[in-house]
């Protein structure tokens, strides 16, 4: 078999459309790191929040961000859900709740914090074989990138799938609600003047809605073998 090339792979999308989970297979089939950028923006949100740090206080925000150890822990074999720390403390679950998902989006609005982030991710991606999922990833942080992929699925399925998730954290939610904070975030992530969600030149778009995430993950992997 021929030798395969060491790919770096850049999923974008907006909130809800799946890029976690199928991030996360895809890096698992090929051995790969997988870096989940959107747990590190939600590390800074958390740690604004835990210390009472005034989100509208950039200088503020900057220094948090500043202070912010993240690491993002995969089991070796790269199965199972990569786990999150910010300064040893351990916030895998504490940052998916709905504050911290309505919070995120203004903070990662501000330059100061996406450079610090963005500088952090790509030394990690730096060794290729690596996954990487966010808004901006073949936008700004790696436009090279081997695969650019654009996932999206319509905000009602994505807003369902939400409900899933916050149900099995122990959330109650609405739907319709869940609706308009999926898209009030969608709007904020794609016209705001740093790094907006946009399809990177050369990105392939895949619209999950009725395909099944084995599909998915079959199409993006069939994408990564015509590169090899
Ligand atoms: O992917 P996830 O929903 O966890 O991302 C949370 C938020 O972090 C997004 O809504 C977006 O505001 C921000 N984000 C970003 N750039 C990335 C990843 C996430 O601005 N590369």
């Amino acid at each position: 078999m021929a030798e395969q090339r060491e790919l770096v792979i850049a999923i974008d999308g907006p909130a809800g459309a799946g890029k976690s989970t199928v991030a996360q297979m895809v890096a698992q089939k090929l051995k790969y790191l997988y870096l989940d950028t959107g747990a590190m923006y939600r590390a800074v949100t958390y740690l604004v929040v835990k210390r009472g740090v005034n989100p509208d206080d950039e200088d503020a925000v900057t220094e948090t961000a500043r202070q912010a150890d993240i690491e993002l822990k995969c089991n070796v074999d790269g199965s199972g859900k990569p786990r999150v720390f910010v300064n040893g403390e351990e916030i895998t679950d504490k940052i998916r709740t709905r504050e911290i998902s309505n919070l995120v989006s203004p903070l990662s609005a501000i330059a100061s914090v996406r450079s610090i982030l963005v500088d952090q991710q790509r030394k990690l991606a730096a060794g290729g074989k690596v996954v990487l999922d966010g808004r901006d990833i073949g936008t700004v942080v790696l436009p090279n990138a081997d695969v650019k992929i654009f996932l999206t699925a319509s905000s009602e399925e994505r807003a369902r799938r939400r409900l899933k998730d916050l149900e099995k954290l122990g959330e109650k939610a609405d739907l319709q609600e869940l609706l308009a904070e999926i898209e009030a975030r969608d709007k904020r992530d794609s016209t705001r003047d740093v790094a907006p969600l946009k399809v990177a030149d050369g990105g392939i778009v895949v619209d999950t809605d009725s395909l099944t995430i084995e599909q998915v993950v079959g199409k993006i992997l069939d994408i990564c073998s015509a590169k090899n």
